[in-house]
């Protein structure tokens, strides 16, 4: 195989007990948007329920409804939706449906009338994001505009909620303010007659750092994959994590080069001196970083290489400083990291990114196999 990226399920389960055991009062919700972070959303979605999930979460409907569509039960919700969006659906399919404002009020409810059922939705506060999310000014309107449509059996409130901004950086002075503000509006909510099933704002730091922010749910993402939030947060060995992702790849072409050898475009590496040359047929075209040019780092014949020059679309050479591995031989970019291989998080480094962005990118042209 040219290259692939195994998904240990196990380890993502052994990964939402321990998330689990972090708020053991609190309801779970895997986060699976953008095909579960590169894993593989269907696969990831039923593992988590496996082990205890009881919610879902997606951040397009598009990805909720395929979820449904693939029979992934229980509780399911997303956020990001934009105005024409499939909201009938989404009634139909009984997806926990996000509503950060009254043109969403409005659509969702036109669009319970339609299906003649009543919508779960789930009013989203900015309380310091500054992204989606209802601003706290226009939030009374919106809470009594949702009680209306409740009043009217359109629209049934199951949840408040909202998102951190800084909760990967500890001490940040957002991380109190926001959680000051979501009590706040949550207050503001109930004092208005709204009667949420969950409030939730805690993402993969808040689960693992801050239990203050569990309130009656979790919603991790990166850690339930088996990579910290943050290096500032801690390592996911500390967290008891396990990295899902294993991405390798089979060594296309290894060579003899002379000293003095160009490589790859641009000629950003020579050959200090004579050499061997191994082919990665991986490049940017399978989500490598071309910003990992001459940074990423690869395990190839139990040594750590670089990427040598820049990464292609579709393949980079690391220089073996003159071992000889056969053609064929396993190239790991990034795994667990306890057999001697780079980590996720070793990229992001070398990329000048975080390691969410790593595992996310890697593309569909790249096989997961699940183990
Ligand atoms: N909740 C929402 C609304 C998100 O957008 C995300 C991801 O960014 C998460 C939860 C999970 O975040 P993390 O991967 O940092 O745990």
């Amino acid at each position: 195989m040219r290259a692939r990226a195994e998904i240990d399920l196990a380890a993502l389960r052994a990964n939402v007990r321990t998330l689990r055991a972090l708020a053991p009062g609190a309801a779970f919700m895997a986060v699976v948007k953008a095909d579960a972070y590169g894993h593989g959303m269907v696969p990831c979605a039923r593992a988590a329920v496996e082990a205890g999930a009881t919610w879902v979460g997606a951040a397009t409907p598009e990805e909720a409804l395929a979820l449904r569509a693939a029979g992934i039960q229980g509780r399911l919700m997303c956020w990001l939706w934009t105005p024409g969006g499939p909201w009938r659906e989404g009634v139909e399919a009984d997806l926990d449906m996000s509503v950060s404002g009254l043109w969403a009020l409005r659509e969702v409810s036109a669009a319970a009338r339609a299906v003649g059922r009543t919508a779960r939705i789930q009013l989203k506060a900015d309380t310091g994001l500054g992204r989606n999310g209802c601003m706290p000014a226009d939030w009374p309107e919106l809470v009594s505009q949702a009680r209306q449509a409740e009043d009217e059996g359109l629209v049934r409130v199951t949840g408040l909620w909202s998102h951190f901004a800084c909760a990967d950086e500890p001490g940040h002075p957002s991380i109190a303010a926001q959680l000051a503000l979501f009590r706040e509006m949550v207050a503001a909510a109930e004092e208005r007659g709204i009667r949420p099933e969950v409030r939730h704002i805690a993402n993969s730091p808040g689960t693992l750092t801050l239990p203050e922010t569990h309130f009656d749910l979790v919603r991790p993402g990166i850690a339930m994959y088996g990579i910290s939030p943050s290096p500032e947060v801690g390592t996911s060995e500390e967290f008891g994590l396990r990295p899902v992702m294993r991405l390798s790849a089979s060594l296309a072409l290894v060579k003899h080069a002379p000293g003095g050898h160009g490589v790859s475009y641009g000629h950003h590496y020579v050959t200090p001196g004579e050499t061997t040359l191994g082919l990665v047929p991986v490049g940017y075209g399978d989500g490598i970083p071309r910003h990992a040019s001459g940074t990423g780092p690869v395990l190839v014949g139990g040594k750590w290489r670089t990427v040598a020059g820049r990464v292609a679309m579709d393949q980079f050479v690391v220089d073996l400083g003159g071992d000889e591995p056969a053609v064929g031989s396993e190239a790991v970019l990034f795994g667990p990291g306890d057999r001697g291989e780079p980590t996720a998080e070793d990229w992001a480094q070398a990329a000048g990114t975080i390691a969410y962005e790593i595992v996310t990118r890697i593309g569909s042209r790249v096989p997961r196999v699940y183990v």
